[in-house]
């Protein structure tokens, strides 16, 4: 699993509570002295102000105090989690944490409603993070972050049949080229791991690629972003529902693209997806021609990443 996101710094007084989630425990300070329940992690009871707490496990029985939905990353490092639901969860002992839902969909959220801890996996070395959910929901599977790879396609059989175009039939391709774009493919995504590969394979190693740390702190994306050419290529992952099939050629080549575009940056751990539509479609004495204008969009966002009219050459 790669992960860019920033995550909490352990102080001597918070150790506790971030180990605790460690081993999948939820221990909560409380006063000696008055038996009042404090969070944050302090030096003293908010209480009475005696500095005598002891660290107990509580079963993280809460409820819902407060909540938003956010639709824009607060980072461009949460842009595969959007969108987030953060909260305020109220304990059955009466502290309030700031977190986020998790495993329920917006209308199923009410204020006041009972929830669950989730001890949520983020990193490869066993940190987690307290997350909340429905109490009738499964938490254990909610433990572990979705499948960081495509999701999976429509089923073939719930795709219209594909139109059929023989390769010579020049009225027939007129009708294809449209304004109107194709459906959205499947997802893919782009995480800090797969850009590892990338700028590997390219010799493109620069920082603003594979170093997240100078890139949070330095780039004017506050993170690592992908390198166009990446983008461009897994195009190729993405399955485009056109609805129709050229018919009656031997080779199909990649003749190049028209005109290439990166208008918008893919910051490590976007889903991204594509759509397209054909722009043109001659034959030729070399053959037909058929120009795609893909586009690739990070999920969600209305501007293109990737903007290729890539031009497919059909032999007879
Ligand atoms: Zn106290």
């Amino acid at each position: 699993m790669s992960n860019n996101k920033p995550m909490p710094v352990a102080t001597q007084i918070s150790a506790p509570f971030w180990e605790g989630l460690k081993a999948r425990r939820l221990l909560i300070q409380q006063c000696n002295a008055c038996d009042h329940w404090n969070f944050y992690p302090r030096r003293h009871c908010t209480a009475c102000l005696e500095h005598d707490l002891a660290w107990r496990e509580v079963d993280g029985a809460a409820t819902l105090y407060s909540y938003t939905v956010t639709r824009i990353a607060t980072l461009p490092d949460f842009m595969d989690e959007m969108p987030q639901k953060l909260a305020v969860v109220e304990l059955a002992q009466g502290v309030r944490i700031n977190t986020n839902l998790v495993g329920l969909a917006e209308d199923e959220i009410r204020i006041g409603m009972p929830l669950q801890p989730v001890f949520a996996e983020v990193d490869a070395k066993g940190n987690r993070l307290l997350r909340f959910t429905g109490v009738d929901k499964d938490a254990a599977s909610l433990e572990r972050p979705p499948a960081q790879d495509s999701e999976p396609l429509p089923e073939v059989s719930q795709q219209p049949p594909a139109r059929q175009i023989d390769l010579n039939d020049g009225p027939a391709l007129q009708t294809l080229v449209s304004e109107q774009f194709s459906d959205w493919s499947n997802v893919v995504v782009v995480d800090q791991a797969l850009i590892d590969t990338f700028a590997q394979l390219s010799g493109d190693d620069y920082w603003i690629h594979t170093d997240p740390e100078r890139a949070r702190l330095q780039s004017p994306f506050g993170g690592t972003i992908a390198h166009g050419a990446l983008v461009q290529v897994l195009q190729s992952r993405m399955k485009l529902a056109l609805g129709f099939e050229i018919t009656g050629f031997s080779t199909q080549i990649n003749y190049g693209s028209d005109r290439l575009r990166f208008p918008a940056p893919v910051p490590a751990g976007s889903r991204i997806h594509s759509r397209a539509r054909v722009k043109k479609a001659e034959i030729s004495a070399r053959g037909t021609q058929v120009t795609l204008e893909l586009n690739t969009h990070v999920v969600g966002q209305d501007r293109p990443s990737v903007i290729n009219d890539l031009v497919i050459l059909y032999l007879a």
